[in-house]
């Protein structure tokens, strides 16, 4: 597998179905897949933040999650052609789960949404094993938590609990759990549970379902908005990493 770097941060070069190839090597063996998405908000806010950057450097397949990687690794002669989205992954997964009778689990989102995305998961997936749920606000303890989770060893489990706290849960816990395959999904289960609207089909067809949402969400807007000085910002750090190579 190829991974380039963007400012510091490992992306790899991979595609939805090469992901899927790899599950079975997991799904058999003691190993553990972490497939986590990389997109311009964790690169910027990672730059001072170790863990974040150690996370990511030590999972199976960071995927580039964002037109913006897309974007840069083109300007820097990289090889990211297309987007892999962590919803469509998601959605990946759990067809493969359902194709394969697998098992999944899902933490995160309020008690409602999380609620709600099981029942839907289970109704369009009926051959996959839902193994269990617990929401993003809980009162269990984070021991109480890995325990419930092991307690029912599934082969998938989903984290939805927002960037950062997702990718410093899976960080300290990862270790700790019975689970096979990993993936942070952010505000994926609002989507699948159907409270926060899907974009209307002729995006999703044009793979532009990102853009409607930022057009109509306040939060992910300015995201869109901070998409330019991250261009800038990995271009400069392109040429100062460069500059650095050549003097030393
Ligand atoms: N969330 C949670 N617990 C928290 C904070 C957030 O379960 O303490 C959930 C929140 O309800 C939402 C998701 O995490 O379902 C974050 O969604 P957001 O759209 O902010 O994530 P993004 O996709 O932007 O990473």
């Amino acid at each position: 597998m190829i991974t380039e770097e963007i400012m510091g941060f490992p992306v790899d070069v991979i595609t939805y179905n090469e992901i899927i190839k790899d599950l079975p090597e997991y799904l058999q063996s003691d190993k553990k897949m972490s497939a986590i998405s990389v997109n311009p908000q964790i690169i910027v806010e990672g730059q001072n933040r170790s863990e974040i950057y150690e996370f990511i450097k030590k999972s199976t397949h960071r995927i580039p999650d964002g037109i913006g990687i897309v974007l840069v690794s083109k300007l820097l002669g990289g090889q990211i052609k297309e987007r892999v989205a962590g919803i469509e992954l998601m959605y990946r997964f759990l067809e493969y789960a359902n194709t394969y009778k697998k098992s999944i689990f899902l933490y995160g989102a309020k008690p409602e949404v999380v609620a709600d995305a099981a029942e839907k998961i289970q109704n369009d997936y009926p051959n996959l094993i839902l193994s269990g749920r617990i929401d993003g606000y809980t009162d269990l303890s984070e021991t109480e938590i890995i325990e419930k989770i092991n307690y029912s060893k599934p082969d998938f489990l989903f984290v939805a609990l927002g960037f950062p706290k997702q990718e410093e849960w899976l960080a300290r816990n990862i270790p700790q759990l019975d689970v096979s395959v990993f993936q942070d999904v952010g505000g994926s289960f609002d989507v699948m549970s159907g409270h926060v609207k899907r974009a209307p089909q002729f995006f999703i067809d044009i793979h532009l379902e990102w853009l409607y949402r930022s057009l109509i969400d306040r939060k992910r807007f300015k995201r869109i908005l901070q998409l330019p000085v991250f261009v800038i910002k990995s271009l400069c750090w392109k040429v100062r990493t460069r500059n650095d190579k050549k003097n030393s």
